[in-house]
Parts: structure tokens; C-alpha cells; sequence
């Protein structure tokens, strides 16, 4: 509804059945293993479970690294 709570939506839409349409997401964090994690897409308007998704550890590592450097990968400009 507000522009705020657009900001807690990672994902893009994905199509939700029993709203018919493509709607907002919240990722979940459903399950963590030694090697990687789960998330699942719920619908934000009826909370339907409409995706799932795997990070691996080594996806892990690269957004710590991303994060713990705010100005991201280094980048040679020639
Ligand atoms: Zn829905």
C-alpha cells in the first residue's frame, strides 16, 4: 500500500494462485545448512508460499564480502 512496505520486498512479483496475479514477495528464511540456505517467497497480501530459493554458501561469502565493503567489488577503471 505505501511506499514504505515496498521496501521490505526483495523479490520481484511472482504470480500467487489463489490472488490471481502476480504479487509482492517476502523472502523467508526457511532452512540453514553447513552448505547452504533456503528461502521461500510468501505472497504479502495472503501469505501463500509461491517460490522457494537456494544460497549456496559460496553465494554466502560473496554478499558477506559485499557487504563488509560498502564501495562493492573492486573495479579497475582503465
Ligand atoms: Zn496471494
Amino acid at each position: 500500500m505505501s511506499a514504505r512496505q515496498f521496501h521490505d520486498f526483495r523479490a520481484a512479483s511472482l504470480y500467487c494462485k489463489p490472488c490471481g496475479q502476480a504479487m509482492p514477495v517476502r523472502e523467508r528464511l526457511l532452512l540453514i545448512l553447513p552448505e547452504k540456505e533456503l528461502y521461500e517467497y510468501v505472497c504479502g497480501t495472503c501469505g501463500e508460499v509461491v517460490g522457494s530459493r537456494e544460497v549456496s554458501a559460496a553465494e554466502q561469502v560473496m554478499r558477506r564480502e559485499a557487504a563488509r565493503n560498502p564501495r562493492g567489488p573492486q573495479v579497475r577503471i582503465l
